[in-house]
C-alpha cells in the first residue's frame, strides 16, 4: 500500500483533522531538484547560503545523535576553514568536518577550567579577521543556555558578519528520545525551560521558584543535577505536589542514554543513592507519564550510530 495513502487515511481519523490537499504532488516535486540522486552533494551549490570568508556561523550540533543535526549545519561543516567546538559536541559529528579545516577545542581540558567566555569570543573574532570561515559549533541549540547570545553579541559589536544555525536542544531531543512529549493536550498547554545553575555555579537567584512551582505544568531543567535537591525543596515549598514525577534523562539521544524516575519528595535521596550521570535533562511534571506508552527508543534501535 502506498505510504501517502495510509498516512492520509490515518490523519483524517484524528479529531476531524483534514489534510487540505492530498500530497500527491510530493514524489514529482522531489524529482525536480534532486533527480535520481537525493544525496547531500546535489543539495550543495546554489541551494545553500554561501559561507563567506571572514564570517562566523554559530551552529547548533543538536543534543548528541549525529543524525539530529540540520542540513545547514552539515553544509557549514563541509564548507568551513576552522571549527571551534564545545565539550558537549559528539566527536562523531566532527568526522564530517571538511578535510583540511582546523579543529579547535573550547571546552574544559584535563580538569582545567573552561576558557573564559570573552577569550572564546576574542578567538572567534581573531580567526574571522584572518579571513577564515569560522564555524562555532555548540551542543544543542546555540541560543538555549549555551551562551550563544553572548558570543554573537561580541561578534556583532566587532562588526563581523555572522549567522545563527539553530539546533535541536537537549530539552527537546532528550524528551523525544525518552518518550515524553514536551506538550500534550491532555496534560499540559505550557512548558518552561530553565537552568539550575547561574554564571557563578550557584542555584539561580533570579528565578522565582514560588511562581514556577504553580505557574507551569511542566518544567524542563538544564544543568540542574547539582542543585536539584534544593530546587525540588523550593518547588514543594512553593506549592508543587511532592509526589509529582521527576524524570532525569542522562546522555540523551545517545546509545547509552539512561532515564531515571523519582518524585520531588524522594529526589534528594535518589540523587545520593543513584548518582545519575551527566549531562542530564530533568523534567518535572505529569507529562512524563506518557513514557508508559511512548517509550520507543528500545535496545535494538540503539545500535544505529547516527540516530
Ligand atoms: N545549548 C544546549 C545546552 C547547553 S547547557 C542545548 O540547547 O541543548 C548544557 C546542559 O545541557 C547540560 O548540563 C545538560 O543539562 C544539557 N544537555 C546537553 N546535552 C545533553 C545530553 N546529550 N543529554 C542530557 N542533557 C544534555
Amino acid at each position: 500500500m502506498c505510504l501517502y495513502n495510509s498516512m492520509t487515511s490515518l490523519s483524517t481519523t484524528l479529531d476531524g483533522f483534514q489534510l487540505k490537499s492530498q500530497p500527491t504532488n510530493l514524489p514529482d516535486a522531489r524529482k525536480e531538484p534532486f533527480g535520481e540522486d537525493p544525496g547531500f552533494a546535489r543539495l550543495d551549490g546554489e541551494a545553500f547560503p554561501e559561507f563567506r570568508p571572514g564570517s562566523v556561523w554559530l551552529v547548533g550540533a543538536g543534543p548528541g545523535a549525529p543524525g539530529l543535526m540540520t542540513l545547514l549545519a552539515f553544509h557549514a561543516l563541509q564548507s568551513c576553514d576552522v571549527v571551534v567546538y564545545d565539550a558537549l559536541v559528539n566527536s562523531d559529528i566532527l568526522r564530517w568536518v571538511r578535510k583540511g579545516a582546523d579543529l579547535e577545542y573550547a571546552g574544559k581540558r584535563g580538569g582545567k577550567p573552561s576558557p573564559r567566555q570573552p577569550d572564546i569570543s576574542f578567538r572567534l573574532i581573531e580567526l574571522a579577521r584572518q579571513g577564515r570561515r569560522v564555524l562555532r559549533l555548540k551542543g544543542g541549540d546555540p541560543f538555549i543556555f549555551g551562551r550563544g547570545g553572548e558570543e554573537a553579541g561580541q561578534i556583532a559589536e566587532a562588526g563581523i558578519p555572522f549567522r545563527i544555525v539553530p539546533g535541536i536542544s537537549a530539552g527537546i531531543g532528550g524528551l523525544a528520545y525518552s518518550g515524553i512529549p514536551a506538550t500534550h493536550r491532555d496534560t499540559n498547554h505550557a512548558v518552561t525551560f530553565l537552568t539550575g545553575h547561574d554564571a557563578s555555579g550557584h542555584m539561580p537567584a533570579n528565578v522565582d521558584w514560588g511562581a514556577i512551582a504553580t505557574a507551569t505544568p511542566v518544567i524542563v531543567m538544564y544543568m540542574a543535577i547539582k542543585h536539584l535537591a534544593a530546587i525540588a525543596a523550593e518547588l514543594v515549598k512553593g506549592g508543587r505536589d511532592p509526589r509529582q514525577c521527576v524524570t532525569i534523562v542522562s546522555h540523551a539521544t545517545l546509545p547509552h542514554q539512561m532515564v531515571s524516575e523519582t518524585t520531588l519528595e524522594d529526589v534528594a535521596d535518589f540523587l545520593v543513592s543513584h548518582e545519575p550521570p551527566t549531562p542530564a535533562i530533568v523534567i518535572v511534571g505529569n507529562v512524563s507519564n506518557w513514557r508508559r506508552i511512548l517509550d520507543w527508543y528500545s535496545a535494538s534501535l540503539r545500535e544505529n550510530r547516527i540516530g
